[in-house]
């Protein structure tokens, strides 16, 4: 039987995954199983749009067991997010193992940074927490808590850490890091003990990889010595797909990076390595401290938040910014210097020794810290004395801390070159790939090349009857001083009449803040939570307490956009604050946008039409639910554009009404019962 007749075969009625529990025959999953398969036997290229509710999972999950089955070959499944990672290899692949006589062996192969380093754990383990009358009392708790687990786990996973916002700067110390891997020279390497070689040998013994779109890079670099290598490639969530190319081609270094490889030197006091140490740290605070000033003299009043400066040319020639370009030539001398003194050290001279995890090993570590300060040096030149041809480079300051930032200006020819070149077949699915119905975007910034087939598949369900969708009028302008009071006024109205049920997306913490205060008392009074991200505790913390507790007001920012699935009743509205736009003056946003013909229509306008589908996605998760989506943002009936945006979104119900009718309208709605099909 041909491939794709068995795919289509294998999710029908009579199919053997009829027999699973909660199995429902849906003719756009058979088109995307037969077109996956189609794009594996033929050696194809596919781009497939395929709507909530159609089952894209086991839609290239199906055709990629059997091929693997029938071809002995390996197919790696690239996600952006760890939940879909972990739904795949836990729910997905476990309900197909009565599909093969033999079972495929699938495994997940997570960024190395989920995994802990046992060696640098060791080196953290012996790092003293007192000094002098200073205790460390995080540096403790969260050495107990790690002590603790790692009696338990079998794989060295974070995910089962539960870290809180304050455990990550610590976690980045014993998370396993290839600048800092002895690689077959450590101790677990050899022993199997490390939790990221065992995840890797796994990997290497399936026939089916489950990754991340990082990691789908970082092996496609480093040739075979991430990802064993593999035909056939289908990449989920591929709307994100440019976004995690740029961060992973790119580059970036805050003040704890540098210090972070400093610190894992124990040099003895008074010695050349430790003067060498001295004198980078110096170096590292210098340009740090001049890189924010900068930032504060060029971003003026907003100096106080969080926010990037592009190093444009314009800027380089700028008598403020010599200043920097002399530290960060002075750092990128010093750090050089220590690594070549690192380099020529023998036997450790100048080092204590026993404070090392693998003490026997010590010019290792001595040659692993001068190559990371190698990197960290060209990171400086490539950012501040040197820029590349294309790439971008910038200074952020986020949390009163400067960044420096590097990245590819275009990454689809990376893309082409790394990855798909080397697969035999490649599908790139998401349920929000085209705009205005056209994939001709997602293509060009990801290169997928003219030949890739494409399908777009609606969702199958019934948005006319499930979803209405609200257009206020006359909300004030985004930027009108009265805009956040309205917003909060007609928030706590849908509120009050839906008993919290209701997602309010925002596109900036400012305005989230400004709605949550004024919106607090008012619900107080009503016994409805309100959880602000970022307020009221971490993303995974607040979902999980409307999750508990429908009876909420959830106020989230850009990761609430997608990724979060609220089914059923808990949800019955989602209000959307302002159109996602990508703001036209960040340094990657201009730099991606200069030499275009029409930079707004031609990137600005698709990226955020993308990202609307998404966050309007929020709503509609299976079949029985149904709810309102009030879209604020008053362009949508004034400009233009309004109409590329509505006729993006699924085919909901509409209705345009004053701003004090949309609370009882949007509860008219949400809260009737649906009507019966005829
Ligand atoms: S092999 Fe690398 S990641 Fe694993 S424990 Fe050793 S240093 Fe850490």
């Amino acid at each position: 039987m041909r491939l794709d007749d068995a795919a289509a075969a294998a999710l029908g009625p009579d199919g053997p995954l009829a027999r699973n529990d909660g199995y429902e025959y849906r003719e756009e999953q058979v088109q995307m199983a037969r077109a996956v398969a189609q794009a594996l036997d033929r050696r194809r290229r596919l781009v497939v749009e395929a709507g909530t509710g159609v089952g894209k999972s086991l839609a290239y999950l199906v055709p990629l067991v059997l091929w693997a089955n029938r071809t002995q070959g390996r197919a790696v499944v690239a996600t952006h997010t760890v939940n879909l990672q972990e739904q795949l290899v836990d729910h997905d692949l476990p309900a197909l193992s009565h599909l093969t006589r033999a079972p495929v062996p699938a495994a997940l192969l997570k960024g190395r940074n989920h995994y802990i380093s046992l060696r640098r754990w060791e080196r953290f383990l012996a790092r003293p927490d007192v000094q002098g009358r200073t205790v460390d009392v995080d540096a403790i708790r969260f050495k107990l808590k790690v002590l603790t687990w790692l009696t338990q786990t079998a794989s060295g996973d974070r995910s089962e850490l539960r870290l809180s916002a304050e455990e990550e700067p610590l976690w980045r110390r014993v998370a396993s890091d290839r600048e800092d891997c002895l690689g077959s020279a450590c101790a677990n390497w050899g022993s199997r003990r490390c939790h990221m070689v065992a995840a890797r040998s796994r990997a290497a013994d399936a026939a089916i990889i489950v990754t991340n779109h990082a990691l789908l890079l970082a092996g496609a670099e480093r040739q075979g010595q991430v990802l064993p290598s593999y035909s056939a490639l289908v990449v989920d969530e591929a709307h994100h797909l440019e976004a995690a190319a740029t961060q992973q081609l790119g580059s970036s270094l805050r003040g704890f990076d540098l210090a972070l490889v400093l610190d894992r030197l124990p040099a003895q006091p008074g010695t050349s390595v430790a003067d060498a140490i001295d004198r980078c740290r110096d170096a590292g605070h210098r340009l740090f401290g001049d890189s924010k000033g900068l930032l504060i003299e060029q971003l003026g009043g907003e100096a106080a938040g969080n926010g990037r400066i592009g190093l444009s040319a314009a800027l380089r020639d700028d008598p403020g910014f010599t200043l920097l370009l002399k530290a960060g030539r002075h750092a990128v001398g010093v750090l050089l210097e220590t690594a070549a003194l690192l380099e020529q050290t023998v036997e450790a001279q100048g080092l204590q020794t026993d404070l090392l995890p693998q003490p026997q090993r010590a010019d290792d570590e001595l040659e692993l810290s001068a190559v990371a300060l190698r990197g960290i040096a060209a990171t400086i030149d490539h950012v501040v004395c040197r820029p590349r041809e294309g790439f971008v480079a910038w200074l952020e300051l986020r949390a009163e801390q400067s960044e420096l930032h590097e990245a590819p200006i275009r990454v689809a020819e990376p893309l082409r070159q790394l990855i798909y070149e080397h697969c035999d077949s490649v599908t790139l699915t998401s349920a929000t790939l085209a705009v205005a119905g056209s994939f001709a975007f997602i293509r060009d910034r990801v290169g997928i090349g003219e030949a890739a087939e494409e399908l777009a598949l609606a969702s199958p369900f019934d948005f006319l009857n499930q979803a209405l969708r609200v257009l206020p009028d006359s909300v004030p302008p985004y930027d009108d001083a009265a805009h956040d009071a309205v917003i909060a006024e007609m928030v706590g109205g849908i509120a009050e009449r839906l008993d919290g049920h209701t997602l309010v997306l925002f596109t900036g913490y400012g305005p989230l803040r400004r709605v949550h205060a004024l919106l607090q008392q008012r619900l107080e009074r009503h016994r409805i939570s309100l959880l602000g991200q970022g307020l009221d505790g971490t993303r995974r913390q607040i979902l999980r307490s409307f999750l508990e507790d429908p009876r909420t007001v959830l106020l989230g920012t850009n990761s609430f956009w997608e990724g979060i699935d609220i089914p059923g009743e808990r949800l019955r509205c989602v209000v959307i604050d302002k159109l996602p736009f990508a703001v036209p003056t960040d340094p990657l946003i201009r730099a991606r946008t200069e030499g275009l013909r029409d930079p707004f229509a031609q990137y600005i306008l698709p990226m955020a039409v993308i990202r609307l589908r998404q966050g309007f996605g929020r709503l509609i998760r299976g079949r029985a639910d149904r709810g309102a989506v009030v879209l604020c943002d008053e362009r949508l009936s004034r400009r233009d554009y309004g109409d590329v945006f509505l006729r993006a979104l699924p085919p909901a119900a509409e209705e345009r009404a004053p701003l004090e009718d949309i609370p009882d309208l949007v509860a008219r709605f949400a809260l009737a019962e649906p009507r019966k099909p005829l």
